[in-house]
C-alpha cells in the first residue's frame, strides 16, 4: 500500500538538517519513506489531508518507565524530601512503587504507550516493562499498541538502602547478579532483534551509575560491543548520587562512568544534571569538567526536564550543552508522558537558566526530540522524513485554537501545540492514531481502570512507606476537605 502525505508544511531532511517545505508531499510506501518533496505523480492507494498541517518526524523519547511513571500523576506534585534536595528518589517514590501491584503494570504501561503516542511519539526507549512483566507480556504490548520500543533487561550487582534519617547507601551484591543480568540481556537480544517488523530494538538498561560496580560497567561496555546495541544508565540525576560517587569513588558520576569504559557514543545517560559546575552540586570544574568529557566521548544526554521543575531542579541549560558539543535527546520519566509538553519544558528552562531568549530554541530543541534520539540510538533511518528512513511521522493540525496563526509551524510546535493537535501519528508505515484516535488502544477503557487500580495504589502506601504515612500525608490535597 502507497500513503501519500499532502501537507501545508513538511518538515523534510536534507542530508544533513531538517529544512522547511511549503506545500510538500511525503510518499510512504510499506514501512519506509519513497518520496519527499513539493510534489508525487505516481500511483497513491490513499491520500490523507493535511492542508492546514504540519508533517513532522515522529519525536523519539529516549527515556520513559511505562509500567510505573503513571502512578506519579496527582502525587508527587508539590511533594520531594528537602533531606534529599527535594528528590523523591529513596522517599516518596519508593513508597508508591511498592504500592503498584503486579496485575497493575499492563494497563500502566498501556496507558504510557497512549500518552506517548498522543502527544506525537513514535519511538520509546523504555525502561522496566520487560523487568517487571516479563518479555513476552512486554512484548505483546509494544506490539499491539504499535509503537517503535527500544527496551530491555536491567542490569544491576547494587540496591540503594537507606536509614530513617537521610542516609541512602549503595549495598552491593555480588558482581554475579550483575554477570546474569547480561546474560539475559544477551538471550533477550538474540531473541527479539528485529523483532516486531523491526519495531522491537534491544536495549541494556543499565540501571543507575551507583547501582552498577566498577566491574560490572566494564562487562556491560564488553557486552554492548559484543551485541552492537545501545546502553542506557541513569547518572547525574540527583544531588545525593553526585555526592555518594565522590564518597565511594573520588570521582563525578561522568567521570566514573569515563573511568569504566562505559561513556561512548552508544551511551544515552538519563538526566545528567548533576555535574561539575552545577549550582545544586557546588562542585566546581577541573578543565571542561563533566561537560568536556560528555562532548569527548560523545554520549548522548536525555534531557527530561519535567521531573525535576517539580522538584525546583533544572539542567543547566540544553543550550550549554550543545555549546559544549553533547548530543541531546528528550524523554520524559515522569507524568504526563507528553512530548509536546518536555520539549516546551526544555526550551523554557534553557531560557531561565541562562537569562537569555534566544536560549532553547524551538530549532534546537526539535532537533533534539528528533535527530537527537535517533543519534543517541545510533540510528540514520529515524528521526527524519527523507527517502528511505522509517515511516515514522506526526501530522499536527496548525489551524486550531492553540495553533493559529502560524507562521512557523516548529515554534508553535515547541510553544503552543497540545496532544489535541496532534491528528494522525504513522509508526513503521502504520496509522496507529487517526483523525485524533487512538487505533491500537480503547481509551475510554485504559482511563476508567488507570483511575480504579491507582485508587487502590494510594490505600496501600502506608504499608510501604518507612514512616507508616499515608498518601495524604506524603502527599496532603490542595485544599482541606469541606465541613457543613
Ligand atoms: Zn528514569
Amino acid at each position: 500500500m502507497t500513503i501519500g502525505i499532502k501537507g501545508k508544511w513538511v518538515i523534510g531532511f536534507d542530508g544533513e538538517e531538517h529544512r522547511l517545505i511549503r506545500n510538500g508531499v511525503v510518499i510512504i510506501e510499506g514501512k519506509h519513506i519513497k518520496h519527499v518533496g513539493k510534489s508525487y505523480d505516481g500511483l497513491v492507494t490513499k491520500w490523507i489531508d493535511a492542508s492546514h498541517h504540519v508533517v513532522s518526524p515522529g519525536f523519539i523519547c529516549t527515556h520513559c518507565h511505562a509500567a510505573s511513571a503513571p502512578k506519579d500523576k496527582s502525587f508527587i506534585d508539590d511533594t520531594g524530601a528537602r533531606h534529599f534536595y527535594m528528590s523523591s528518589l529513596g522517599e516518596n517514590l519508593s513508597a508508591l512503587g511498592q504500592s503498584i501491584k503486579k496485575e497493575d503494570y499492563p494497563i500502566y504501561t498501556k496507558y504510557s504507550i497512549a500518552e506517548l503516542l498522543k502527544s506525537g511519539c513514535t519511538s520509546v526507549l523504555e525502561i522496566g516493562t520487560v523487568g517487571t512483566l516479563g518479555e513476552e507480556n512486554a512484548v505483546k504490548l509494544f506490539e499491539d499498541s504499535g509503537i517503535r520500543a527500544f527496551t530491555g533487561q536491567g542490569v544491576s550487582d547494587g540496591v540503594w538502602e537507606r536509614s530513617e534519617g537521610a542516609d541512602l547507601k549503595t549495598r552491593w551484591l555480588s558482581i554475579e547478579k550483575g554477570l546474569k543480568n547480561l546474560e539475559a540481556v544477551e538471550a533477550f537480544t538474540k531473541k527479539y532483534s528485529g523483532a516486531l517488523d523491526g519495531r522491537l530494538n534491544p536495549v541494556i538498561l543499565a540501571d543507575t551509575v551507583d547501582k552498577c560496580s566498577a566491574a560490572l560497567q566494564k562487562e556491560i561496555r564488553v557486552k554492548a560491543n559484543k551485541l552492537n546495541i545501545p546502553i542506557t544508565i541513569h547518572a547525574a540525576q540527583w544531588v545525593v548520587e553526585f555526592q555518594n560517587m565522590l564518597r565511594m569513588y573520588r570521582r563525578t558520576p561522568i567521570e566514573f562512568l569515563a573511568d569504566t569504559g562505559l561513556l561512548g557514543q552508544d551511551l544515552i545517560i538519563g538526566h545528567g544534571w548533576a555535574i561539575s559546575g552545577h549550582p545544586l552540586v557546588s562542585y566546581p570544574s577541573t578543565g571542561a569538567g563533566d561537560l568536556g568529557l560528555l562532548a569527548e566521548y560523545g554520549a548522548t544526554i536525555s534531557h527530561d526536564p519535567l521531573v525535576f521543575i517539580k522538584r525546583g531542579n533544572k539542567m543547566h541549560s540544553h543550550s550549554k550543552y550543545l555549546q559544549a558539543g553533547i548530543n541531546v535527546s528528550i524523554g520524559c520519566d515522569t507524568s504526563p508522558q507528553d512530548m509536546l509538553n518536555e520539549m516546551r519544558m526544555a526550551s523554557y528552562t534553557s531560557k531561565l537558566a541562562d537569562w537569555d531568549c534566544y536560549s532553547g530554541s524551538a530549532k534546537d530543541v526539535f532537533n533534539s526530540a528528533t535527530l537527537g534520539g535517533a543519534k543517541g540510538l545510533g540510528r540514520t533511518d529515524l528521526g527524519r522524513i527523507s527517502s528511505n528512513a522509517l515511516a515514522d511521522i506526526v501530522i499536527i493540525d496548525m489551524e486550531t485554537l492553540n495553533n493559529v496563526p502560524c507562521r512557523d509551524p516548529v515554534k508553535n510546535i515547541i510553544n503552543s501545540a497540545n496532544r489535541s493537535d496532534v491528528k494522525h501519528v504513522i509508526v513503521n508505515g502504520e496509522i496507529v492514531v487517526e483523525d485524533g484516535n487512538l487505533k491500537t488502544i480503547d481509551e475510554k477503557k485504559l482511563v476508567s481502570n488507570v483511575q480504579k487500580v491507582t485508587e487502590a495504589v494510594w490505600s496501600r502506601i502506608p504499608e510501604n512507606h518507612y514512616l507508616k504515612q499515608t498518601a495524604d500525608e506524603v502527599s496532603p490535597q490542595s485544599f482541606k476537605p469541606y465541613k457543613d
